[in-house]
């Protein structure tokens, strides 16, 4: 039996494909959240990439930013539940999920039977997102991809004081202006976004086993900026951007097995 979920976000939607609710038989991903063609474009590469179509799904959840607007699935489930469904399903014995997405960032702790006991987010600000992360890797004309191999050169990480994106970044500018070297500005917004999400994950209660999903999860110069943060080791899957959708797919195999 394939189920099908589908995380429509601010920047990207993805959809994955379990069998029996049991590995991820496809997935796929296209740039573009809410109101643009990314969900049909990501749905549409998914059909190529399995080889299945529409009617081979038996359920269809929808989660994330975009979830209430879209219509052809056969229900919504938030993202808090997915991304916490998703995180366990890869990682066994999760208690807590770091989710940082391209606008905004969740803590979410979990039982140790898995049930969601608590989450704290910020969804108001830029700063602590992957918008702050875009937003400094275009002023600084850097690939987001190569930002672990330059902040793993920097040994003297830069400051960044400012706790507003617009403002950090007038001063990354005036930084690289009085000839900050590029790893040092990088580390430095690295920790300021490890700075500004572990403060949440304080709120929340981080407990071991801990992974981060979402987006940023794939920049590996947050991640080891967040287990600096932290102290603790945060683990890491290739699919992290994912989460959200496996657990919506999930969520659907479990109500037909209900
Ligand atoms: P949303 O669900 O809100 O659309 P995502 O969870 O898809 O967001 O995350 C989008 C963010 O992920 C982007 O803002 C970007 O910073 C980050 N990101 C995407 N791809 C990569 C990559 N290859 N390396 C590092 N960061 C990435």
């Amino acid at each position: 039996m394939y189920t099908l979920g589908i995380d429509i976000g601010s920047t990207t939607s993805k959809c994955v494909i379990l069998k029996d609710g049991e590995y991820v038989y496809a997935k796929a991903l296209a740039l573009g959240g809410l109101g643009t063609e990314g969900p049909e474009k990501s749905l549409q590469s998914i059909w190529n990439e399995s080889g299945l179509n529409k009617s081979d799904i038996a359920r269809t959840i929808v989660t994330g930013y975009g979830r209430n607007r879209f219509e052809g699935g056969d229900g919504e489930v938030s993202e808090l539940t997915c991304h916490a469904l998703g995180g366990r399903f890869i990682f066994e014995g999760l208690r807590t999920v770091i989710d940082i997405g391209g606008q905004d960032a969740k803590v979410i702790t979990l039982s140790e039977s898995g049930k969601m006991s608590n989450f704290v987010m910020n969804d108001k600000c830029a700063a602590g997102t992957g918008r702050f992360l875009d937003v400094m890797a275009n002023i600084l004309c850097v690939d987001i991809n190569d930002f672990e191999e330059l902040a793993g050169k920097s040994d003297t990480p830069a400051s960044i004081s400012s706790t507003c994106t617009v403002f950090a970044e007038s001063e990354v500018i005036s930084q690289l202006a009085n000839g900050v070297e590029m790893p040092d500005l990088i580390a430095g917004i690295c920790d300021s976004v490890a700075t500004r999400v572990g403060a949440l994950a304080r709120r929340a209660g981080v407990r071991d086993k801990v992974c981060m999903s979402g987006g940023v999860a794939r920049n590996g110069a947050v991640r080891k900026a967040m287990e600096k943060a932290l102290g603790v080791e945060i683990e890491y899957d290739p699919q992290a951007q994912y989460f959200g959708a496996i657990g919506a797919a999930l969520y659907a195999y479990r109500q037909l097995n209900r």
